[in-house]
């Protein structure tokens, strides 16, 4: 099974999640054959972003959006496991401060960009700017913008699209990921953290609130999917009701993206080879 072609939105056509199942675990028999294919998946990521970090040429942003309690967070945990944490950086995008609302929407998101040679995990990103935003239209009092609100949405969109065009010809790798889960099993890990404090600390009474717009969420995650998933920019919905599944396929697709990159260990040059020699001569003397 081919995770990187089986989940991504192809570009140019609308998306309807209702058709993309939550429970689906295309070509894996169960937990012990995902855990497996996940090991297999953070060696290979370990062995790429190396190589990735040396040949210092291409960035790797990942985005990943969902509802509350998809499995965002241990997801990364999973899949990052393998990685040197000097070629990786991870950051959570919660409700905009004061101070980033004075910026832009993108301000916030370009100052955590990846550098050349690393990974930048982006849990939740400028992408909720065209979903919380848009299921609550309150939120944009706050961002005392100019103009007319006509037609925010599709400038939103089309803005993003330019954002991430510029960053894929300037040599980050845009990948993005929706993990796709049920309400009903939204609803079964909410109960789950309610169980003691080991979970209990990750709930918020407003996420339960939350669950009143699930289909305002649903219709926006559409919208802005559609409208934004290029061939530059990829988005990938992977189902995420069994969450061994989601960290396998997850951790498929990124290291198919690095490695289609083309990463590989600088070349020596002829030159540096000859000091390497001398070097080595010297070492060899020494006593
Ligand atoms: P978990 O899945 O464990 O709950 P989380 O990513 O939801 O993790 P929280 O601290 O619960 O983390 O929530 C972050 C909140 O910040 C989300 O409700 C999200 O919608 C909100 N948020 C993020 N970016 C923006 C934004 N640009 N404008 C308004 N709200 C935002
Ligand atoms: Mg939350």
């Amino acid at each position: 099974m081919n995770f990187t072609t089986r989940f991504r939105v192809p570009p140019g056509h609308g998306l309807s999640l209702a058709r993309h199942r939550t429970d689906a675990t295309p070509g894996v028999s169960g937990k012990t054959e995902a855990r497996q294919l996940l090991r297999r998946g953070v060696e290979r990521l370990a062995d790429l972003q190396e190589k990735l970090y040396a040949q210092d040429r291409w960035a790797l942003l990942v985005i990943f959006q969902a509802m509350d309690a998809a499995g965002k967070d241990s997801t990364i945990k999973h899949v990052m496991s393998g990685v040197n944490p000097q070629g990786c950086q991870v950051f959570s995008f919660k409700a905009p401060s004061k101070e980033e609302l004075d910026h832009d929407y993108l301000w916030r998101s370009v100052r955590a960009l990846p550098e050349r040679g690393r990974i930048g995990i982006h849990n939740r990103s400028y992408y909720e700017e065209v979903l919380v935003v848009r299921v609550h239209p309150e939120l944009l009092d706050h961002q005392r913008l100019p103009g007319t609100r006509r037609g925010i949405w599709r400038r939103r969109f089309r803005e993003i699209r330019d954002f991430e065009r510029h960053l894929a010809d300037n040599g980050t790798r845009v990948l993005k990921f929706f993990l796709h889960v049920s309400r009903e099993e939204q609803k079964r890990r909410f109960l789950d953290r309610l169980n003691g404090p080991e979970k209990g600390w990750k709930f918020s009474p407003d996420d339960v609130h939350e669950r009143d717009f699930w289909n305002d969420y649903i219709h926006a995650y559409e919208d802005a999917m559609a409208a934004t998933s290029t061939a530059g920019a990829p988005w990938f919905v992977v189902p995420a009701d069994n969450k061994w599944f989601t960290r396998a396929a997850v951790s498929e697709i990124i290291c198919d993206a690095i490695e289609d990159l083309g990463v590989k260990f600088p070349e020596v040059p002829a030159r540096t080879r000859a000091e390497w020699k001398q070097a080595r001569t010297t070492l060899m003397k020494e006593r």
